[in-house]
């Protein structure tokens, strides 16, 4: 078709009509270099705040001049109709930017354009015509660029705490991370290196212990938070904190990871410096104290046929306070050994009550101010590390003792309950525990902030030494108390 021979057409009439009402379409000659406009729609004019009687017949770049700042830009309007006769093939542009006079301000605005060119061939094959549609994606691109601005500030307060930002996908096959990661794993910034070469730098115990095991926890909680250890390329050990989510799709299936990783080195060898102290210090405390105790028990020997009572009482009380002291020092030792690998388990099969009855045998010498009962029931065979386990119990006497009043009863039983286990139980009739701290009481140094027991001594470790003593044999743990009336605290560990 002759377009410009049916001129009409294109002046008046169905054509026009059509074309003008069509969205955002002008039509340029092919008549390089002038492309002079044919036709253009109302669209078209309003995205450009053009009038039609200052474009029509007119040069396209007499109309939109060409943008001379941007010469090197291959999809100026001139290069892209140039190719579209060249080639005789559509030429789409996805986005451009073209910046149009406000037609009340007069000044430049930033406008951003996608567009088609369709060549449109006259009689022959040759391109008679160009149609050019275009659509005003500017508000896109300018969302598109506040939300890479604020991710963009989001990544360098992140990497301002030296945090890492990273993504993975479930199953694992794609992972994003920022490129604090790298220096994490101490390497350059710009390096790349993939997932499997990052896994190889995590300690092996901790992959297999803690990581995987993490991973397979997170994928049903939703929450994933591990530590672990890795090893730099230049072989020193390094710890890593991570923390993140799990993105569900509607199907309630894991399809997506997110979170942050940050290098807790520097306090994890603070923790080891003070362990390390604890554990000297104890050590340095349990020979003159083990001394100590002797001596005063010879004491007690010698002066056994002693008239005078205050003699007696008074080296009694002195052996109960070492004792407590001997208890103390050990427990700080098991404190500063409960670093990965450094408690050891020393299982042996024994028969639960002697344990407890031993335990309540060294709380009476301790203190006699409370009654404690306890009615054994046939033999209970664990297989566990005695000492340790008396070490649970005596810690549930000695609290229960120290948070109830003098003259008041403890109640200890041993029971078997379901699944084949032992249930272990020291009730008090003390001042108990708000359901708010039931949780925090197991953790380490947490005490339960109350002015009503502000005189009663303690360190808040020996709930949270029972806690790991438990969990290391795969036992449970538990309270249930009433604030005010008592508390009762349970453990439970597999009958052999
Ligand atoms: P400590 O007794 O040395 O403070 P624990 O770890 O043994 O440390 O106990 C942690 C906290 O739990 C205590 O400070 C106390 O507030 C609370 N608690 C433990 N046992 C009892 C109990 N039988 N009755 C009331 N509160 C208790």
């Amino acid at each position: 078709m002759d377009i410009d021979s049916t001129k009409d057409d294109l002046t008046g009439g169905l054509f026009k009509i059509l074309f003008e009402k069509s969205p955002g379409s002008v039509l340029v000659k092919a008549d390089a270099p002038l492309f002079t406009i044919v036709a253009v729609s109302d669209d078209y004019l309003m995205v450009t705040s053009a009038k039609r009687e200052d474009v029509i017949r007119k040069s396209f770049f007499d109309a939109f001049p060409e943008d001379k700042d941007n010469p090197a830009d291959e999809y100026t309007a001139r290069k892209v109709f140039t190719k579209v006769i060249q080639t005789g093939e559509k030429i789409d542009v996805a986005v451009y930017r073209y910046d149009i006079l406000n037609s009340l301000t007069h000044q430049p605005e930033e406008r951003y354009w996608s567009c088609s060119n369709i060549p449109i061939p006259g009689g022959g094959k040759k391109v008679e015509y160009i149609l050019n549609t275009v659509v005003d994606i500017s508000g896109e691109v300018k969302a598109k660029e506040v939300a890479i601005e604020s991710e963009n500030r989001l990544l360098l307060a992140a990497e301002a705490t030296g945090l890492a930002i990273w993504d993975l996908s479930i199953p694992q096959t794609d992972f994003n991370f920022s490129p604090q990661l790298m220096a994490i794993f101490g390497h350059a910034p710009d390096s790349s290196i993939s997932l499997s070469s990052i896994r190889n730098q995590v300690h092996p115990d901790d992959m297999q212990n803690i990581i995987i095991k993490s991973y397979h926890e997170a994928l049903v909680t939703g929450n994933y938070a591990y530590e672990a250890r890795i090893f730099w390329p230049d072989e020193s050990l390094h710890w890593i904190r991570v923390k993140g989510v799990v993105l569900y799709n509607d199907k309630q299936e894991p399809y997506r990871m997110l979170g942050t990783i940050v290098d807790v080195t520097e306090n994890k060898r603070d923790e080891i410096r003070k362990n390390d102290f604890i554990a000297m210090a104890s050590h340095e405390l349990k020979t003159p104290l083990t001394s100590l105790k002797a001596y005063i028990q010879l004491l007690e020997t010698k002066l056994s046929g002693a008239s005078d009572p205050f003699i007696k009482t008074a080296l009694s009380k002195s052996i109960n306070q070492v004792n407590k002291m001997i208890a103390l020092v050990h427990s700080f030792l098991d404190l500063s050994r409960l670093e990965p690998g450094k408690l050891q388990l020393k299982r042996s099969v024994f028969d639960i009550n002697k344990l407890i009855e031993e335990c309540i045998n060294d709380s009476r010498m301790i203190s006699g101010t409370h009654t404690l009962a306890f009615s054994p029931i046939g033999v209970c065979n664990v297989n566990a590390d005695r000492e340790k386990i008396g070490e649970v119990v005596s810690n549930f006497i000695s609290n229960a003792i120290k948070y109830s009043p003098k003259g008041s009863t403890v109640t200890i039983k041993a029971e078997v309950a379901d699944h084949n286990c032992v249930e272990v139980s020291v009730t008090d009739e003390g001042i108990g525990i708000k359901p708010k701290d039931h949780e925090k009481i197991f953790q380490r140094f947490y005490r339960v902030d109350d002015n009503d027991k502000n005189h009663i001594s303690g360190f808040g470790i020996g709930l949270y030494l029972s806690n790991e003593i438990i969990q290391r044999h795969k036992g449970k743990i538990w309270v249930k108390s009433t604030a005010g009336k008592g508390s009762s605290f349970f453990f439970s560990l597999p009958l052999v």
